[in-house]
């Protein structure tokens, strides 16, 4: 798919799983099992997709995924799995490697979307992409340092704080322009300040959502997940922002979804429904 003077590649970085119930908030499982069938331990399986851009001499990253510094115990009560696609691997099949990643840009900092930042080597803790400039909000950055006991567990310092020690990490701040033909939204309903980005070249808008709407089975206004720091706030924005989606026949872009990439929606008599599945690359 290409958007303006980028070209746009889905990148898979391994697979996960998470609780259920947990996704889908108040959603009863009679009604979400239907969407997505959860394993005997009731997760659900969610990707971790990145996004890929490249054009206009950059290489450009959205979101990273769960990445490789996770303890064993971690990566069973997650059921992380990278042995069919991981990071990296996903990028050499378009001929890049780490060094080759100019910009990565970060919705936030939560583990299953910036753990891949960094990696670890013989015990040291580094940059994955050591001549990309990591782009995160100001007021995230500030959030994530100081969590809650609530959002505590998704916060890993190892995976953001070797950016700010190598002087790879650029604050934005705002709805701004992130990078040529790249704006972004501020959702505050999952996390403080979570940048979800927007690539248009004003006839083609493709919406990376991250964690505003992580599956396609989140669609429906009220399928929110219980891991959002405030569920009515998530509630106004999905109202505001899968409005105009729907007006001006924007792509949805889902990091979560096992098997759909993308897809535009529509309005029904049922409220927000899938329109068309969209495969990126
Ligand atoms: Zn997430």
């Amino acid at each position: 798919m290409k958007i303006g003077s980028y070209e746009l590649h889905s990148i898979e970085t391994g697979s996960f799983a998470l609780d259920g119930g947990a996704m889908f908030g108040v959603v009863p499982k009679t009604l979400w099992e239907k969407s997505i069938a959860p394993d005997e331990k009731n997760r659900i399986p969610m990707a971790a997709r990145a996004l890929l851009l490249v054009g206009d001499g950059r290489r450009i990253l959205i979101d990273v995924g769960n990445g490789s510094k996770f303890t064993d115990k971690l990566k069973a009560i997650y059921k992380m799995d990278n042995s069919r696609n991981d990071l990296l691997t996903s990028l050499k099949k378009h001929n890049l490697t780490a060094a080759d990643i100019t910009d990565v840009v970060l919705t936030h900092l939560h583990f299953d979307h910036a753990g891949g930042s960094t990696f670890n080597e013989n015990g040291t803790v580094k940059p994955t992409f050591p001549n990309a400039k990591y782009y995160v909000q100001r007021e995230h950055w500030e959030a994530a340092h100081k969590p809650t006991e609530r959002d505590r567990a998704s916060f890993f310092p190892e995976d953001f704080m070797p950016l700010a020690e190598h002087g790879l990490l650029n604050f934005t701040e705002g709805e701004g322009e992130i990078l040529p033909g790249i704006t972004c939204r501020i959702c505050n309903g999952h996390t403080s300040a979570l940048q979800a980005p927007i690539i248009s070249d004003g006839t083609t808008t493709l919406l990376y959502c991250a964690d505003l709407v992580p599956t396609a089975a989140h669609v429906p206004l009220p399928w929110i997940m219980a891991y959002d720091l405030r569920p009515l706030v998530t509630l106004e924005e999905k109202r505001r922002i899968l409005q105009k989606a729907i007006d001006e026949n924007w792509i949805l872009f889902f990091e979560h979804d096992a098997t759909v990439e993308a897809a535009t929606i529509s309005m029904s008599d049922k409220g927000i429904v899938l329109r068309e599945k969209i495969v990126v690359n």
